[in-house]
């Protein structure tokens, strides 16, 4: 009935995640509001290290890939845990390390590293950097230097496959901003180049091929690719690599047609190829790590809005506004993405009704969706959008200088706010 498992509905009528009614949460901490269900988080961190030690006798690292949901809180979850994380900024980094996170389980992605951050990864202790171009290679080999260190380093690889998905969340193809492409020898020499630097501890390679990916195909290939290309490392350079990551990007249940793999499927299927690849051609299993984001949060949020009005355009759309929109969930007017929505406070009603959730700022296509079925809904219910957990509070923006709003953590136990409202105040914060 529900996308998400965690989501139900009370003796009121009302939905519940983790068993706490939703209409309560928004009356004490207000809308518009993301509540994130903690114990299912936890869970699925289980779930992804669990699978590396039953499918690859625990010779690896899951990292959430904390620009999926970052604050402070997360990142205890994620030490508690036992998870490593991936990192893109400065601001990321400094968050985890604020949140007392060990950043020697840290792994410091991106396209454009500053050298105040590469600086930063060096002062907090980063675990390690995966570089993505040359330039990058000779700043990371001349900071080493300065500071008589060395970094440990992957090199972020294009392995040139098609992961099924929209083109803007489809990274591994030739023509993408991330990495070294393997087609065109890029890839090697970087290897050759990385190799040569006195102050990096070269590792080994990274992939990630996308994002909200529903199979294992893609994976799988991608991870045969980067292992003869390992081969081809030892081969010609007799460098031996070890470490593999290989990226995150499983999808998850956003609509009822969406039909996710048990998140354990993925290592399961990588590993195979892996373990095969290894024993056929003599080569030292590769420690491996791999990168969930979405996975691990996403069908764990909901964001709850009040209604306001309606307005009917005959034979063309209904439209019911809400208290949020596109400063709280980017992804529509980003990627036209799709959402399951629920009238909280009419949550064991039949859905009646298809409309379209407008959000409240000054864009035509600032909405949460268009023709979505949803209970009959009326100026002050609650409407819940459905797994929002994943790259929603950490794309939220001040547009129209809205207030973010708070986040709410609940488990079997308890709730609680993880990260405060906004206020005007903060928003003027820095103003001159
Ligand atoms: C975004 C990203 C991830 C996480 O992707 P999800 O789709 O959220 O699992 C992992 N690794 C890298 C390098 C990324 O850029």
């Amino acid at each position: 009935m529900f996308v998400s498992e965690n989501l139900d509905v009370n003796e009121k009528g009302n939905l519940t995640i983790n068993g706490k009614d939703t209409v309560a949460l928004a009356e004490k901490y207000g809308t518009p509001l993301y509540v994130m269900d903690e114990d299912m988080i936890r869970t699925h961190c289980r779930t992804y290290i669990e699978s590396i030690k039953k499918y690859y006798d625990g010779q690896g690292m899951a990292c959430f890939a904390s620009k999926a949901f970052s604050c402070k809180e997360i990142y205890r979850v994620m030490q508690q845990e036992g998870m490593g994380i991936d990192v893109v900024s400065g601001g990321e980094m400094y968050t985890a390390y604020k949140a007392g996170f060990d950043m020697s389980k840290a792994v410091f992605h991106g396209n454009n590293k500053t050298e105040e951050e590469i600086n930063m990864a060096a002062d907090l202790g980063v675990g390690r950097i995966v570089a993505d171009n040359v330039f990058e290679l000779e700043t990371l080999d001349r900071i080493a230097a300065e500071r008589n260190i060395k970094f440990a380093v992957l090199l972020r690889i294009k392995p040139g496959v098609d992961a099924h998905t929209h083109s803007f969340i489809s990274t591994g193809q030739i023509d993408s901003k991330f990495g070294f492409a393997l087609e065109t020898g890029e890839a090697l020499d970087a290897v050759k180049k990385v190799i040569s630097c006195k102050n990096i501890d070269f590792r080994g390679l990274h992939c990630h091929i996308g994002s909200s990916i529903l199979d294992t195909q893609g994976f799988e290939a991608a991870a045969e690719i980067m292992m003869k290309f390992i081969k081809q490392i030892k081969d010609e350079l007799s460098f031996e690599v070890s470490e593999l990551n290989l990226g995150g990007g499983f999808g998850i249940k956003y609509v009822e047609s969406d039909d996710p793999l048990p998140y354990d499927e993925y290592m399961n299927a990588v590993a195979k190829i892996v373990n095969s690849f290894c024993k056929e051609n003599n080569i030292t299993r590769p420690f491996i790590l791999i990168e969930p984001g979405r996975s691990v949060v996403g069908s764990a949020g909901i964001t709850l809005y009040r209604a306001g009005g309606r307005k009917i355009i005959p034979n063309i759309r209904t439209y019911i506004s809400v208290d949020g929109g596109m400063c709280d969930n980017p992804r529509y007017i980003l990627y036209q993405s799709e959402y399951d929505a629920v009238v909280a406070n009419k949550a064991s009603e039949p859905k009646t009704e298809k409309v379209t959730i407008a959000g409240k700022c000054c864009e035509t296509g600032d909405m949460i969706g268009e023709n979505m079925p949803l209970q009959h809904c009326e100026p002050g219910d609650i409407i819940a959008v459905c797994a929002t957990g994943a790259y929603n509070y950490s794309m939220s923006s001040n547009y129209n200088r809205l207030c973010k709003p708070a986040v709410v953590f609940v488990n079997s136990e308890s709730d609680r706010i993880v990260v405060k409202r906004e206020t005007y105040d903060d928003i003027i914060r820095n103003d001159i």
